[in-house]
């Protein structure tokens, strides 16, 4: 049987930032992926926004991950001719309650590490943004938005440049722990099986993460690796509303919230789109469909920062799906990124629940992989 050293199940973003710095022409790298093109899911589905650590718990993955990803993402942006702006984004209070919240939200960034950030009154609010009615607010300078596709494009040109090979069409439906690594089992887009041994195996499957750690005998529910699918929806503006802001301006998270809030975002040909709301969606099943009937809920929230904004001029758009580890009712859960020596699987590493800021971190996320492996 044919053996190699790194295999790379999935190639969104993160398998693809992994297979990138993984690879040096020395160690034979493989990454899998069962759609016929890169980023077919999650990767493609999002915001877009190179996040700074604003809302994670200090000191965890998601913080620190995000915050060292940041930087890297606007310098390999920058270095690579990849479009990106750092656009800048307000987070806004428009309720005497919220502003609490805001302090609070503040608080944990600066304890988290996050720079560039102000607390902004309704005077300066107003002076950036004339549209939006808010009574306080926290100013990130650095976050921004760029393009998700081109970045994958040059982690795939540079996987294949360090001799990584993308196998697409490749879908991983079975592995074995043997005496000489790990028997993987991958369907083709003809129904054909092949097999093969790898040394080591990094599963970043995103919304089938859970699924691709129980093929290897993992008990995914004793773990707390269960994945629940939640639905993120967005509506694009057209006509006079499309021009009503200049940055991205998020809500003040709701505290139970496991959405940032439906937001302003803007893209990079500066079209203006509010999203993403938040659904678990039973069952798990993969469901992007933007629902008309969600029009009004989002006039609703968005129309309490930004008054001007029409309820004729939201049109569905995109939907993309969160792979969460937490519940509705459940707290803060952190990434899972572990090599699972300690349920006897020496050179499996899993990376579970990667959910935002999992764009941003990527670059981060793959450093810290190449850590791991010896
Ligand atoms: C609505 C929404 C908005 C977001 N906004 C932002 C944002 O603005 N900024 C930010 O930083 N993050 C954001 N995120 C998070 C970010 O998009 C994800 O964290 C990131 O894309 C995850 O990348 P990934 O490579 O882990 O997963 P994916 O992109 O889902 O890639 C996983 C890949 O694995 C493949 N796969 C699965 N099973 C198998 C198998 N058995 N065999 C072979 N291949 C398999 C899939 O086909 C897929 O291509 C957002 C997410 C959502 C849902």
């Amino acid at each position: 049987m044919e053996k190699i050293d790194i295999a790379v199940i999935g190639a969104g973003i993160v398998g693809l930032a992994i297979a990138a710095e993984v690879s040096n022409g020395e160690k034979s790298v493989f990454a899998l992926e069962k759609e016929d093109t890169f980023g077919k899911h999650t990767s493609s589905r999002n915001s877009e926004v190179i996040h700074a650590g604003i809302y994670y718990k200090p000191a965890s993955l998601k913080a620190n991950l995000c915050i060292e990803g940041n930087a890297l993402i606007y310098e390999i942006c920058e270095k690579n001719n990849i479009p990106y702006k750092k656009i800048s984004k307000i987070i806004v209070a428009s309720t005497e309650s919220q502003i609490s919240d805001l302090y609070r939200l503040y608080k944990n960034a600066k304890d988290s590490g996050v720079s560039e950030l102000e607390m902004v009154n309704n005077v300066q609010i107003a002076k950036m943004e004339p549209n939006i009615e808010a009574d306080a607010g926290i100013f990130s300078a650095q976050t921004g938005i760029f393009d998700t596709h081109l970045f994958m494009k040059y982690l795939s040109a540079k996987a294949t440049q360090n001799k990584a090979q993308i196998s697409y069409n490749s879908e991983v439906v079975e592995i074995k722990k043997t005496n000489q690594g790990y028997e993987i089992t991958v369907l083709d887009s003809d129904n054909q099986r092949f097999s093969f041994i790898s040394q080591v195996v990094i599963n970043c499957a995103g919304l089938f993460a859970d699924k691709v750690a129980a093929m290897v005998g993992i008990d995914i529910k004793t773990q707390g690796y269960e994945l629940k699918f939640c639905k993120g929806q967005y509506f694009r503006v057209s006509g006079k509303s499309a021009k009503l802001v200049s940055r991205l301006v998020y809500p003040v998270p709701r505290p139970k919230g496991h959405s940032l809030g439906i937001h302003a975002g803007i893209d990079l040909a500066q079209n203006l789109r509010f999203g993403p709301d938040e659904n678990y969606i039973d069952g798990n099943v993969i469901d992007y469909d933007v629902k008309e009937s969600a029009k009004d809920e989002f006039f609703e929230s968005v129309s309490k920062y930004l008054p001007a904004v029409k309820l004729e001029d939201f049109y569905p758009d995109t939907a993309g799906i969160r792979p969460k580890l937490q519940g509705p009712d459940d707290d803060f859960r952190d990434f899972v990124i572990k090599e699972e020596k300690e349920l006897g699987l020496e050179g499996f590493i899993n990376l579970i629940g990667i959910e935002s800021p999992g764009l941003t971190a990527a670059p981060a996320i793959a450093k810290m992989v190449k850590g791991m492996i010896k």
